[in-house]
């Protein structure tokens, strides 16, 4: 029986569409398998709480998909994704009204740092000058030959440092630590555990170089570029269709899974040799989040100005408070304080809400597979740097953990980020070794956030593996 296409990819998230553009474009043709009745996996907007308010299901800022050096050069413009860039990507708002703030700009974003100017521009400068040779570096698998060794020595030094310890090492002040330990939260670690500088080191540079945007009309927007751009290819996508059984599939020379690492033990865990699938069982989860969509008669009445020209929000005070939070969470204990992450599109994108009213996307990270209802933790904290939140509220709606592992089963916990990202599973992302999205199953590749470079809009895992697709079954560079 002939093949029914060249190449398979279960999964229409992110990843599971850079993958079908890469074998796409080197003439493959292409059937793509999504569960949901939607397309775009973490990519997704939908009306969530009242008509007429558009809320991003899942990712919402997108420094990592605007600096993807895969996504940079497919023609997405051309399939309606537009970029909208806050006028201030990032600020921290303090209890005494003040906020730091990350401007794209690194020299207005040190002045407004005041006594931790200087630092900051030594701290940053350096390697915002490599930029895209860095971004190339650390987007790609962990074990390989660096193209700019010096470069990568120098971040790598800082980036392995504990965020808590190089934001009191090089920062004087408190503003400049809980900004630097904020966006170091993003990587769910420990403040204090290795790597977890990188993170911030990777989002900070991101802003100052393709700032911290949003997409007119919501992240769907990138999902359908990405799934416009492929259809002209010749690509197929149908979605409601969930693979329960690799086994399930049509033949095909190659298929590509947009999967976590336990939903390809779920499919596929009969046909991997036991060797395999113990090391993929031992890959760990990061933490869960505890996610919140609200309908807004108003902007949100920030006490901090340059809050009210952000598009994303840090919640969490001074750096001990944050990393005091991300320890609880680490623990297994819900934090009463929680580090939590804002982003109010709306105030940039008038698609998002009706006329005058706003939409606000929130969430908190709490243990993995955490059911707990963090809605008045994440309220409390709102209302701590803008009195009078509550009063804005039209409407809510609430995701737990477990919630959002049901929503998608790459979520599964809650965890979104494929798997923890600590050092060693940076390292072996999900198995040691120069290509970690083979698996010994014959034409199978992983290519979802379970693999190298990890989380975020942005791609890479999809690109790579399908590279590696491209070189080991159809013979093409
Ligand atoms: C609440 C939340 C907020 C986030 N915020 C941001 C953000 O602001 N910026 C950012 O860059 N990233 C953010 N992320 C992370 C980002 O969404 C993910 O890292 C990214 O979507 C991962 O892409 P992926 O293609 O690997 O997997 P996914 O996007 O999860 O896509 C996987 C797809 O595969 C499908 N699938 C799974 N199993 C099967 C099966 N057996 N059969 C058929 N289909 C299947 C799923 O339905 C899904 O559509 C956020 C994630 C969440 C959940």
């Amino acid at each position: 029986m002939p093949d029914a296409c060249d190449a398979i990819v279960v999964g229409s998230g992110p990843n599971g569409l850079a993958a079908a553009i890469t074998l796409a474009r080197a003439g493959c043709s292409v059937l793509v398998y999504e569960a949901n009745a939607t397309i775009g996996g973490g990519a997704r907007s939908a009306e969530l709480t009242l008509p007429g308010f558009l809320h991003d299901v899942c990712s919402a800022v997108h420094p990592l998909a605007a600096g993807s050096p895969f996504f940079k050069t497919l023609p997405l413009e051309r399939f309606g994704l537009q970029w909208i860039e806050p006028e201030i990507p990032l600020a921290h708002p303090l209890d005494d009204g003040s906020a730091a703030c990350l401007c794209k700009d690194i020299n207005v974003t040190a002045e407004q740092l005041h006594e931790d100017s200087d630092a900051y521009r030594r701290l940053m400068k350096p390697l915002a000058c490599n930029w895209e040779n860095l971004s190339m570096e650390f987007l790609q698998p962990m074990l390989h030959w660096p193209q700019h060794p010096i470069t990568l020595a120098h971040f790598g030094i800082l980036g392995l440092c504990p965020a808590t310890l190089l934001a009191k090492f090089v920062f004087k002040s408190e503003p400049a630590r809980a900004l630097f330990a904020g966006i170091a939260a993003h990587s769910f670690l420990p403040l204090e555990a290795p790597v977890s500088s990188a993170f911030a080191l990777v989002l900070g540079l991101a802003g100052h170089a393709v700032g911290w945007p949003i997409p007119r009309g919501g992240s769907q927007q990138i999902s359908n570029a990405l799934a416009g751009y492929l259809r002209e290819l010749g690509g197929k996508i149908e979605v409601n269709r969930r693979i329960e059984n690799l086994r399930d599939l049509p033949k095909s020379r190659a298929i590509l899974l947009d999967v976590s690492v336990w939903e390809f033990l779920r499919i596929a865990g009969q046909e991997m040799p036991s060797r395999y699938r113990r090391r993929l069982e031992s890959f760990r989860h990061a933490p869960g989040i505890f996610k919140i969509d609200y309908a807004l008669s108003e902007p949100i009445p920030w006490k901090a100005k340059a809050c009210r020209q952000a598009g994303t929000i840090h919640l969490g005070g001074a750096i001990d408070e944050i990393a005091a939070a991300e320890r609880e969470v680490a623990r297994g204990k819900i934090p009463e304080r929680p580090f939590v992450l804002v982003a109010q599109q709306s105030l940039f994108d008038e698609t998002r809400a009706p006329r005058g009213q706003h939409t606000l996307w929130a969430y908190c990270h709490v243990p993995v597979s955490c059911g707990t209802d963090m809605s008045d933790q994440i309220e409390s904290q709102i209302e701590r740097f803008a009195p009078g939140f509550r009063d804005c509220i039209l409407a809510r709606r609430k995701m737990s953990a477990t919630d959002l592992g049901k929503s998608n089963s790459n979520l599964t916990g809650g965890d979104i980020s494929g798997g923890a990202t600590d050092l060693m599973q940076l390292v072996r992302r999900p198995v040691l070794s120069p290509t970690p999205y083979r698996t010994p199953i014959k034409g199978v590749y992983l290519c979802s956030s379970s693999t190298p470079p990890g989380g975020g809009v942005h791609g890479m895992c999809g690109y790579h593996a399908a590279r590696f697709a491209l070189r080991e079954i159809f013979g093409k560079r």
